[in-house]
């Protein structure tokens, strides 16, 4: 049975989901929180820009940031889930395989299906920036699976000078 519940690009697109909402200068942002630039973004993802997937997407959002951070169990997603059902249509070929959902869902249902891809093909990969202040989620795709920041630039100098102002003996990784 061959599958394609989760498009190659998906992995991206929740990630690029889970920080719509980082902190900037020490306050917190949401860069879905207007509808405008929502809809804009949706689109941009390939999302329909329908008010109803807009609000399972932030929805999902939230829900898929507490899970991933480990404040809430992975039941929190199955909400998203309820329409999800597989559809076998013959043709002269065999038999397809389709996804299918209801309408408004599409973009929460993406968000949801490529936190499980990722869990299976790269368990523990996906995680919350290891800076405390940061709201930044990342995918180590690191061959020693030893990254611990959204960005090195940012985050990981910015943590690297504070440990060492401090003269504390962590080891840095
Ligand atoms: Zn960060």
């Amino acid at each position: 049975m061959d599958l394609a519940a989760v498009a190659p690009g998906d992995e991206e697109f929740l990630l690029e989901l889970l920080n719509t909402a980082p902190v900037v200068d020490g306050e917190p942002r949401d860069a879905l929180a207007q509808p405008k630039v929502a809809r804009a973004w949706m689109r941009a993802h390939g999302v329909a820009s329908t008010n109803a997937e807009l609000a399972a997407l932030l929805d999902a959002r939230s829900a898929l940031q507490a899970v991933v951070r480990g404040e809430q169990t992975p039941s929190a997603l199955q909400r998203f889930l309820g329409s999800v059902a597989l559809r076998p249509t013959v043709s002269r070929g065999g038999v397809d395989w389709r996804l299918t959902f209801d309408r408004g869902v599409g973009g929460a249902v993406r968000a949801v299906l490529a936190w499980d891809a990722l869990r299976v093909s790269s368990p523990g990969r996906l995680r919350p920036c290891a800076n405390p202040e940061c709201r930044l989620f990342l995918i180590d795709r690191s061959k020693p699976n030893t990254a611990r920041w959204c960005s090195m630039a940012i985050c990981g100098n910015r943590m690297k000078a504070r440990r060492h102002y401090r003269r504390t003996h962590e080891s840095e990784i």
